[in-house]
């Protein structure tokens, strides 16, 4: 069959074969514990969850305008205001069918044929895929183990050709936990504006942060507004209220940015999911409870990732990883475990499942096949007897 230009080169997200097979082999009954996926094991709060149902038996249940309710636009304008110590626009604020339409809504408007996107690795799996839907070209900018993986100004401007029309930033970083300083994110912010080049924010885990207990991690709203070029914020409700099945993200541009986004929206989506308008809109502006049940996740995911980074030293301290400081991921590195046949982390992970019954993401799904992604949104229980299962794996000691 020949397709469109436009799917040419889209695959089938890399996560898909190992979830495929877990899903299989648990439906047989084995015993399998799943740490594949990139989602909250919290359920969403029962207040998000009473506002919705008060919003369907009110009748919140027809078309709204594309970019989401004046009411819930502004009440994610006023929480992104408090954040920048600034007026943000409601104008401003499209909100979106998660977080993976606000990001398609941004590359679709700003780049096409011939725009080439800086994207620092490794990446979350999606990001290269919506740029080449666009028919633009996805750059990829590996940065230095050393340092976390985070890219700096002169590893951009090495990838920087005069076609660079965009730079991809995602903080806390999926798959690896990184975040930037302040001042890393402000430097790059000012690599991307003297480069005339747009710069996308993904600040999708801002609120899994365990640098100041409590805290959010640094983003672009906390710059001055002089270092700032022409940028789009990207958030929503997916992580940090436990909402991946209602579909909720929004951006953040001017005004003028968020129209034509808009109208894309209008085009394919008509409006994110009315009900789940209502959920959020609780969400966003319940603020002193949000904040409270915010905190408690958050206190959970630090918790989860003093453990597995305590086991992973204990049990398998010879293995490199990343240290998260945020999101709830944990990025270790196989290669060494390579042999009989297993030369890359997909056929690792693939071998892992089977013999042992856990499943991880391989980085072919993140841009270096000899790591590997570990979900810690999961049970100290499951944690530990998969981390155990782990060490036996590769054949060392566990107590
Ligand atoms: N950005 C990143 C970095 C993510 O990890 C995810 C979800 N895995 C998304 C965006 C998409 O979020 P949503 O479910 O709201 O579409």
């Amino acid at each position: 069959m020949r397709y469109s230009e436009n799917v040419a080169r889209l695959k089938p997200s890399a996560t898909m074969a190992v979830s495929a097979l877990a899903k299989r082999l648990a439906s047989e009954g084995k015993d399998i514990l799943d740490l594949s996926a990139g989602e909250p094991d919290f359920d969403t709060p029962a207040f998000v969850r009473d506002a919705a149902i008060r919003g369907i038996q009110g009748g919140q249940t027809r078309y709204t305008p594309p970019a989401g309710t004046p009411a819930l636009r502004k009440a994610i304008a006023a929480r992104l205001s408090e954040r920048a110590g600034r007026e943000m626009h409601w104008e401003g604020v499209v909100v979106t069918s998660g977080a993976k339409q606000a990001l398609f809504n941004a590359i679709f408007t700003l780049f096409g044929p011939g725009d080439e996107v800086l994207i620092p690795a490794p990446y979350w799996t999606t990001y290269p895929d919506l740029v080449q839907v666009a028919r633009a070209e996805p750059v990829i900018v590996m940065g230095d183990e050393k340092r976390s993986f985070k890219v700096t100004t002169s590893d951009l401007e090495k990838a920087a050709t005069p076609r660079t029309r965009g730079l991809v930033l995602n903080s806390p970083c999926n798959p690896t936990g990184a975040v930037y300083s302040k001042t890393e994110i402000e430097r790059l912010a000012a690599w991307a504006r003297e480069r005339n080049a747009w710069l996308i924010s993904d600040e999708i885990y801002r609120a899994i942060y365990y640098g100041a207990e409590g805290g959010h991690a640094p983003g672009l709203l906390e710059l001055p507004t002089s270092s700032l070029g022409p940028f789009v914020l990207v958030d929503g409700a997916s992580k940090s209220f436990a909402m991946t099945g209602w579909r909720i993200g929004f951006t953040w541009s001017e005004p003028d940015v968020a129209k034509k986004m808009t109208a894309l929206q209008s085009q394919i989506t008509s409006n994110p999911t009315t009900p789940a308008q209502a959920a959020a809109l609780e969400a966003y502006s319940n603020v002193r409870v949000a904040d409270a049940s915010v905190a408690e996740m958050g206190a959970a995911f630090r918790r989860r990732r003093d453990l597995v980074t305590a086991r992973m030293r204990e049990l398998l301290p010879d293995v490199p990883f990343v240290q998260p400081e945020g999101a709830f991921y944990l990025y270790f590195r196989v290669d060494a475990f390579f042999g009989g046949g297993v030369t890359n982390a997909s056929a690792w992970c693939s071998r892992l499942l089977e013999d042992q019954g856990v499943a991880l993401v391989p980085g072919a799904a993140f841009g270096d096949d000899r790591w590997v992604r570990m979900s810690y949104a999961a049970s100290d229980e499951v944690l530990e007897k998969a981390l155990a299962r782990v060490a036996a794996q590769v054949g060392s000691v566990v107590s």
